[in-house]
């Protein structure tokens, strides 16, 4: 039987080589910076290091699910924290190698990193990426997508380890993607990505990408706390225009606020709490409903407890 730690419910962990920390602020790993800490927050080493993380956890707990973090630019963590474990993968898994028209990607890479190398090899399908700005883990979870590219157009198939710490390949269509959604096995975190271009001119390739990182700079609020889209679009609609049109632009709650340059972005203005992000988007889907009848769903992913 494995030790339990005294700092929490968790096994005392044997043999790890990441970092390991006990009440982490997570806060810091999302671009909207609200949210309460992790009970545990781990960042492994390398895959073995989280898969030898996952098996002791599972061990222990065998229905424990860890929550997977890439650079938090479509999540909000509520004021109460996360109970469950988060695991970060960074720069251990974001590695890029490109092999004729195959890209491996880590899943720690960021969007915009394996952007730039397939520009650089002459492959197209990935200039979309330049303009994410998350890893691709997300990109895969969320099948991120833009300007007409999403991450299933370009994807061969993803290495996740499971939550007993075995490691499987699965391919694009194990996960039916769908739009802004892929079915992960229950717990599964992606450690990496196999993905396919389509050989062109490099020079070509960098004006379209130049095209797409200039058009979001003039309509997106890149440099402010925000999440992202916050809605889908859904079918026939687009989300900012319903926000529009229900007179949400600029509506405010606590420190939280509509994004005036793009009302599909919340945006925290300094002192936002979760709460106050979270209560705002429910406005614009109450406001969104009455004005036109359609129900937004929502897109950023909401995790953890409610501040007591
Ligand atoms: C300014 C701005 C612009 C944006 N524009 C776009 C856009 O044009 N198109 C678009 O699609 N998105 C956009 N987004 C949203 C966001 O960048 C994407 O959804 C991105 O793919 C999220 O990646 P991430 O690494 O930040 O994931 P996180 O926000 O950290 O996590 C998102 C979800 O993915 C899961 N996840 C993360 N890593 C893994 C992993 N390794 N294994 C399994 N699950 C994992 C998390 O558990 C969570 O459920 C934008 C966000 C911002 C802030």
């Amino acid at each position: 039987m494995m030790a339990v730690s005294a700092v929490t419910q968790y096994p005392a962990f044997e043999g790890l080589r990441g970092k390991l920390a006990y009440e982490a602020s997570v806060r810091k790993y999302t671009w909207f910076r609200v949210g309460g800490p992790a009970d545990i927050l781990f960042k492994p080493a390398d895959p073995e290091d989280l898969a030898s993380f996952l098996s002791q956890l599972y061990a222990h707990d065998r229905g424990l699910r860890v929550l997977p973090l890439g650079v938090g630019s479509n999540i909000l963590i509520r004021d109460g924290g996360l109970a469950q474990p988060v695991v970060q993968l960074g720069k251990a898994f974001s590695g890029i190698e490109v092999a004729g028209d195959i890209i491996t990607a880590g899943a720690g890479a960021l969007d915009f990193a394996v952007s730039d190398a397939a520009t650089e090899a002459g492959l197209a399908g990935f200039e979309f990426l330049r303009g994410i700005p998350g890893t691709i883990g997300g990109a895969v979870a969320m099948n991120g997508g833009a300007y007409g590219g999403e991450l299933s157009d370009v994807l061969l198939d993803v290495d996740v380890v499971h939550p007993d710490g075995s490691i499987a390949r699965l391919s694009k269509a194990d996960l039916q993607m769908a739009y802004r959604k892929a079915t992960l096995p229950d717990g599964a975190i992606v450690i990496s990505a196999r993905m396919c271009g389509v050989p062109d001119d490099p020079k070509a390739i960098k004006t379209r990408v130049e095209d797409i990182v200039s058009e979001r700079e003039g309509s997106q609020p890149l440099r402010t706390r925000t999440g992202g889209s916050t809605f889908k679009n859904p079918e026939g609609h687009k989300a900012w225009a319903l926000i529009d049109a229900a007179g949400c632009r600029g509506l405010k709650r606590g420190g939280a606020q509509v994004s005036e340059k793009h009302c599909n972005f919340l945006i925290n203005t300094g002192d936002a709490t979760a709460a106050d992000l979270e209560g705002l988007g429910e406005d614009v889907r109450a406001k969104v409903l009455t004005h036109s009848g359609v129900t937004l769903e929502w897109e950023i992913k909401r995790v953890g407890r409610a501040a007591l």
